[in-house]
């Protein structure tokens, strides 16, 4: 079988991916939670974590693959968007969950094998604090169940840092009821206004980290092999996951993964800078989802990843091409140089530069099963080329033979027709005396070329 290799945070190297029962893989991947529409950023995780699933399914075999992407649907940001929209809570978790599987279909992201939501395991979370509580390592104070961190010796080992220097470079909120000022919350009061559930402490609402460990044991049990999420949640979400699953007695992972930020242009995204855009704008622009996907697995994961315009539409013209290329061609079977490329720490960046090579020298069949394998080049985002693909060979054929007739006549007339025709509909037309070559821009438009031949 396929040795995969993958970059776990918690030893800092890369490690061979071996699952703890034979022959299946088990992810857990931190969700959204869900008040608003995923921004650009959030489709990062999404991809990433999605392209390893393709891989541990082609490798395990679909069936094999157990992977988990909860949904946050209660918490505080949640609350206040109700409160200034007067929806109710739940339209808006139901309203965003579709619109959020709506833009992640959009770029080619398979549903996981289970999507929980939080709400959905309040018991489970319950049962744990509860645990937590008995086994010595949180307490009660007003309401409240806090996390002892100081009844955890490995707590901040995790993301590398001292429980003194947490506490100097920390903005957490100073809680009279607190022992330490890093203890953080497994369950908190719920007030009339607020959604809130029985509990032994009164009626209350989960903290956001016990949520993912929780439903993570409920659904992948005491261990599993893969834990996915964005680099920005390595302190403090999972190293609180982490302290509360091991000290619920579960082994919890075995391998860290995270992703690096997104940039766009150069600079950190944010609405103050007007920079800030969601998946759904970029769509709703004429973006297409696989470009967007295309131009996200173009950066290792483990990279700061820029999104910027030329990126998007560099890609969208290698994807015409390599469209055109595969079109009614079968895919061969994924090679082992293919497989092996994805199978180091996910080197999409080194697969995508493989597909060039396989363009550059005729092999469709290739081609398309390397995309396949990260989810390019398929029927299911393919709408975007307007139906079927366009064969410029047509057209580089017959601008030659123009080209060649016109030698003779001295008249150039119909070649400068048809190279004015070609460039109008978008297309770059490249003649040399080895011979013509058309390059479809990002602002090619094939319905141009109809009735030019
Ligand atoms: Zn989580």
């Amino acid at each position: 079988m396929t040795s995969i290799t993958l970059h776990n945070t918690k030893t800092r190297k890369k490690e061979a991916l071996v699952p703890i029962k034979p022959g299946e893989v088990s992810m857990y991947v931190c969700g959204p939670t869900v008040y608003d529409r995923a921004h650009i950023g959030n489709a990062r995780p999404v991809i990433v974590f999605d392209t390893l699933f393709r891989l541990l399914r082609h490798v395990y075999g679909a069936d094999r693959v157990s992977y988990v992407r909860n949904f946050t649907d209660v918490d505080d940001k949640i609350n206040a968007r109700a409160a200034e929209t007067g929806q109710s809570i739940r339209e808006i978790t139901d309203g965003t969950i579709a619109l959020y599987l709506e833009d992640m279909d959009a770029v080619g992201a398979l549903h996981p094998t289970h999507m929980p939501r939080a709400t959905e395991y309040i018991q489970p979370m319950v049962d744990m604090t509860a645990d937590l509580i008995e086994k010595g390592h949180a307490y009660e104070a007003e309401g409240h169940v806090l996390f002892a961190v100081e009844s955890y010796a490995d707590y901040g080992k995790f993301s590398g840092r001292s429980l003194d220097d947490m506490i100097a470079g920390s903005r957490v909120e100073v809680a009279p009821y607190k022992r330490n000022p890093m203890d953080f919350v497994l369950w908190k009061p719920s007030d009339a206004d607020t959604p809130g559930w029985a509990s032994p402490w009164g009626k209350g609402r989960p903290g956001w980290h016990i949520e993912c460990s929780a439903m993570a044991h409920e659904l992948l049990g005491e261990s599993f092999d893969i834990h996915g999420g964005g680099n920005d949640l390595m302190f403090p979400h999972h190293e609180n996951e982490i302290a509360q699953s091991k000290c619920a007695g579960h082994d919890f992972a075995n391998i860290w993964m995270h992703n690096e930020m997104l940039q766009v242009e150069g600079k950190k995204m944010s609405k103050s800078l007007g920079n800030f855009f969601t998946v759904r704008d970029l769509l709703d622009k004429g973006v297409p989802g696989e470009v967007i996907r295309f131009v996200m697995l173009s950066t290792h994961y483990r990279k700061p990843m820029d999104w910027t315009e030329r990126k998007w539409k560099e890609a969208e013209a290698t994807l015409r091409k390599w469209r055109a290329l595969v079109d009614g061609v079968e895919a061969s079977e994924v090679s082992a140089s293919v497989l092996a490329l994805l199978s180091d720490d996910l080197n999409t960046a080194g697969l995508i530069a493989e597909m060039h090579r396989m363009a550059n020298t005729g092999d469709a069949g290739g081609l398309k099963a390397a995309g396949a394998l990260i989810g390019l080049l398929g029927d299911d985002l393919g709408d975007w080329m307007g139906g079927e693909a366009v064969d410029l060979s047509l057209y580089s054929n017959a601008l030659s033979r123009a080209r060649e007739q016109a030698m003779q006549t001295k008249n150039f007339s119909a070649v400068d027709d048809l190279k004015t025709a070609l460039t109008e509909a978008g297309v770059e037309v490249r003649m040399s005396k080895e011979g013509v070559e058309l390059v479809p821009t990002a602002d090619f438009d094939p319905s141009k070329l109809e009735g030019l031949l």
